[in-house]
């Protein structure tokens, strides 16, 4: 990190893009004085936002399996301000599970990843007792938390509006006609600006039983499938993610089919379960699948948060916000354009 001139403290911030990225840029912004407001194309309930569809797990160890370890850095420093900003944040942990004939794979994880304690079965049993029976091991993640991706956007957008700040829906800006700093979070709409950025569809689907409790996310471990199940409020479970290199909005009978293939393969009950929601969102990568913010004098550009966008963008706000404030330049994300 070096310094460099700041681009001026003292402006208005206009932030474009209230998912996950613009949401935690205009609520450390506001809370640092500025004089903020959060521009939304769609209504409030942000369906046209990649953040609308997340699984929304903050997991920066088991993301160490196929992240770079830049994504580990920014996660495990975006945890503390997701504690210090939401406390009721569930830090659940995270486990992962497979069955006796997948053990390399599961083995290979555990090699990939820290932060894990390994399990016995009576271990698995203690922690989530709808699980007693199913796993002989599996790896505990306790540093892992999880938030519901349609509660929390909405919570953030409150404090927000709690510290200051303005938050304005149905407003399709272009920021070439905005004043003052300007922080561009369009996603992948940005490819105007960012002609390398793709979309990467995840698959996701809504299910409801009463029949199975779950207190984390459990990812299973399936060569083929790798599935996660998020418990959600309300008996609720969200079954994710495919990660297709396609920008297809729609869900293919073949990724239903092994989505709920493979939350039988948790849990037999997962086949009682009624199905609530099919759904996909298109996440926002460049070629390397790396966050990048970009800088252009008074002009920033926060994009690429491809399958981490819950997990870093806390510490991407607080990058942003040292350059503004301070000059500071993160050489590993940052590119001055
Ligand atoms: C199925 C699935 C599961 C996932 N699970 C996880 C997970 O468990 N953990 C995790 O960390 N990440 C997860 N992700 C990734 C995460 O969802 C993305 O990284 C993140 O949503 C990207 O956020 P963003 O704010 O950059 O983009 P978006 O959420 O797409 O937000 C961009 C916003 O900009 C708005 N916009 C565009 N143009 C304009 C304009 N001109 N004016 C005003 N507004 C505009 C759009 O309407 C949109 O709301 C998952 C993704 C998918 C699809």
């Amino acid at each position: 990190m070096h310094q460099t001139k700041r681009p001026g403290a003292d402006s208005s911030v206009s932030i474009i893009g209230a998912g996950i990225a613009g949401a935690w840029q205009a609520l450390l912004f506001a809370q640092a004085g500025h004089d903020v407001t959060l521009h939304e194309r769609s209504d409030a309930s942000l369906m046209l936002s990649t953040s609308h569809w997340a699984g929304g797990m903050l997991a920066p160890y088991c993301e160490g399996e196929v992240a770079e370890p830049i994504i580990s850095r920014l996660g495990l420093r975006a945890l503390d301000l997701w504690r210090r900003e939401l406390p009721d944040t569930p830090f659940n942990g995270s486990l992962v599970v497979a069955h006796p004939r997948d053990r390399n794979d599961f083995e290979r994880f555990a090699r990939l990843t820290d932060g894990h304690q390994r399990l016995d079965a009576a271990g698995i049993a203690a922690l989530e007792p709808s699980l007693e029976g199913r796993f002989r091991e599996a790896l505990f993640f306790p540093g892992e938390g999880h938030v519901e991706p349609r509660r929390v956007l909405p919570q953030l957008h409150q404090r927000i509006i709690a510290a200051g700040g303005t938050v304005t829906f149905d407003s399709d800006v272009d920021a070439d006609r905005i004043d003052g700093i300007v922080i561009d979070c369009r996603g992948l709409a940005a490819r105007d600006h960012e002609p390398s950025l793709r979309g990467v569809k995840g698959e996701m689907i809504l299910i409801e039983t009463s029949e199975v409790r779950l207190s984390r996310p459990v990812r299973l471990i399936h060569p083929r499938w790798p599935l996660y199940v998020i418990p959600r409020e309300d008996n609720l479970f969200m079954l994710g993610a495919t990660s297709i290199e396609t920008e297809d909005s729609g869900v293919s009978v073949r990724s239903a089919l092994e989505l709920l293939g493979a939350s039988y393969a948790v849990h037999p009950a997962f086949a009682e379960a009624r199905i609530l929601e099919f759904g996909s969102g298109l996440r926002p990568a460049f070629p390397d699948n790396l966050p990048r913010i970009t800088v252009r004098e008074r002009r920033l550009a926060v994009n690429g948060l491809y399958r981490h966008g819950f997990l870093i963008a806390p510490a991407l706000a607080e990058l942003t916000l040292g350059y503004v404030e301070r000059g500071q330049i993160d050489n590993e994300v940052m590119r001055c354009a």
